[in-house]
């Protein structure tokens, strides 16, 4: 609840609450309106999730909702994704958009702030590739420039270990939602990502693997130790 004495103004809406008597009330709520509005400051979104969770269509969704009321939205994503070509945001259900793709020498806050028109929000895919100096300035771009950066990605590698972007977005982020699916092999939910390569799991290795005839499944913690082997053969794509 917002009250009166909260916000900062400078007399004129009091006295002209004395004076007006009956529209008091309707005075009131544009008072409230408007403190409500200056205190909607822009936040640092991280969701996470196992493969397979719906990351890039819930994107694709939020984008659609802003753009549909005529509010343009930043699409960004990793430069080091080019399962779909470098700077696109793709679903597994077909849907994909261009998006701007980050480098690791990329300023993410000049490309923000060097926009002609101030975006309504920025949307980050792959945001697990992030380096530690991205993140930071993703806070500015939230702090200094007022825009909400919402941030999506995997938690942790096929190693169990965090990603950097996602260990600083966790440490960074205002509010951190976890975006669930289930265990590839069971009905538990998968919060881990099982990494076969020429169908034998893999638990060691670079945390970033491009190429190779390779797969990625999320799983829960028993099937991430103890995965069904047959299962997984049958299931593959
Ligand atoms: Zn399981």
């Amino acid at each position: 609840m917002v009250k009166i004495s909260d916000c900062s103004l400078n007399g004129t809406f009091p006295t002209l609450l004395v004076r007006l008597g009956c529209m008091k009330a309707s005075i009131s709520s544009i008072i409230l309106k408007e403190c409500l509005r200056s205190e909607k400051m822009a936040q640092l979104f991280f969701k996470y999730g196992a493969m397979n969770s719906g990351k890039s269509i819930e994107i694709l969704k939020v984008a659609h909702n802003y753009e549909e009321q005529n509010k343009p939205v930043v699409l960004m994503t990793s430069g080091l994704d080019t399962r779909s070509g470098v700077g696109n945001v793709a679903s597994r259900i077909g849907l994909e958009r261009t998006a701007i793709p980050i480098f690791d020498e990329t300023d993410v806050y000049e490309t923000i702030a060097n926009l002609e028109q101030k975006p309504y929000c920025v949307l980050i895919d792959e945001a697990q590739f992030l380096k530690k100096h991205h993140v930071l300035a993703f806070t500015r771009v939230v702090d200094e420039l007022n825009i909400p950066v919402m941030a999506f990605g995997l938690k942790n590698d096929f190693r169990n270990e965090l990603f950097e972007g996602s260990q600083y977005l966790l440490l960074y982020a205002d509010k951190i939602e976890e975006m669930k699916t289930i265990c590839w092999f069971c009905h538990k939910k998968a919060t881990m990502n099982l990494h076969y390569v020429d169908g034998q799991p893999v638990y060691e290795g670079d945390q970033v693997q491009i190429g190779g005839n390779e797969a990625y499944y999320p799983v829960c913690r028993h099937h991430y130790f103890h995965p069904e082997m047959n299962k997984e053969v049958n299931n593959e794509k």
